[in-house]
């Protein structure tokens, strides 16, 4: 059966009390999730580091290996020219050799520079992955304690919750499918989840921004749905201004009946 506006209205105010109320519970949580989020983003960020750093080391390695094979080559080099400069016919050819040794001589000797470098860019990185290491230590333990704080006040809340989202799936289904797809919409918009409001002291529950009278006229006729002109928040109802209790003079009995009235 169609249901009329008032009814539509009651069902979305008694859903977005229920979203309140878990909203509420998870508040408690406060930035936690958040804060543990990103802890565990760090240490992501950290191990890739070190990974990294490690990479480096293992490539200064293989460059040591290389230089030290070179050196290898160049000595068997320097024996081979030595054994021919046994056996040269002339001046000429021995000095030739000689340059040839020499230029082997100068490789040997780059190649240990090299090698010294590497050795001192290892030393570095290892000093690096170390200091990282440490960190990464810290910040697991950070992660550890933030995570029990957070899994124990989500234990609390669990239950509360899990009773409220209950309530919240029988009430959802009384709630028309085009005003449940923008109530969720706007309840995703605002970060305070109050997507069903009713007009305070003449302005929007919501965005606090005026509402002309004849429209909280049509908020109270409840026969179509109104939104806030500003915000876009279902407008379902307007407060019930309570008459503050005037100190009434003696024999005012009828004033004060036609004031309950009003109201
Ligand atoms: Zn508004």
């Amino acid at each position: 059966m169609e249901q009329t506006v008032e009814q539509k209205l009651d069902a979305l105010v008694k859903l977005q009390v229920i979203d309140s109320k878990i909203d509420e519970i998870k508040k408690v949580r406060g930035d936690l999730p958040e804060e543990v989020r990103d802890i565990e983003d760090e240490i992501i960020g950290v191990e890739t580091r070190i990974g990294k750093f490690n990479e480096d080391v293992k490539e200064f390695d293989n460059a040591i290996s290389g230089y030290k094979i070179a050196i290898k080559d160049a000595e068997k080099l320097i024996k081979k020219y030595e054994e021919q400069q046994t056996n040269v016919r002339n001046n000429r050819e021995f000095d030739a050799i000689s340059k040839e040794v020499e230029l082997q001589q100068l490789e040997i000797q780059l190649c240990d520079k090299k090698i010294k470098e590497a050795g001192f860019k290892i030393e570095l990185k290892k000093k690096d992955v170390e200091s990282t290491q440490l960190q990464l230590d810290t910040r697991k333990a950070d992660l550890e304690s933030k995570k029990g704080e957070l899994d124990v006040i989500i234990a609390e809340g669990e239950g509360e919750i899990a009773r409220l989202m209950k309530d919240r799936d029988v009430c959802a289904k009384n709630v028309d499918t085009r005003l449940f797809t923008s109530y969720t919409k706007l309840r995703n918009n605002y970060r305070n989840g109050l997507a069903v409001v009713i007009v305070k002291r003449d302005a929007c529950g919501g965005c606090f921004n005026q509402v002309p009278p004849q429209r909280q006229a049509e908020i109270k006729d409840k026969k179509k749905i109104i939104v806030c002109e500003h915000c876009g928040r279902i407008l379902a109802g307007v407060e019930l201004i309570i008459v503050p209790e005037a100190p009434l003079k003696k024999g005012s009995a009828l004033k004060e009946k036609e004031l309950v009235k009003e109201a």
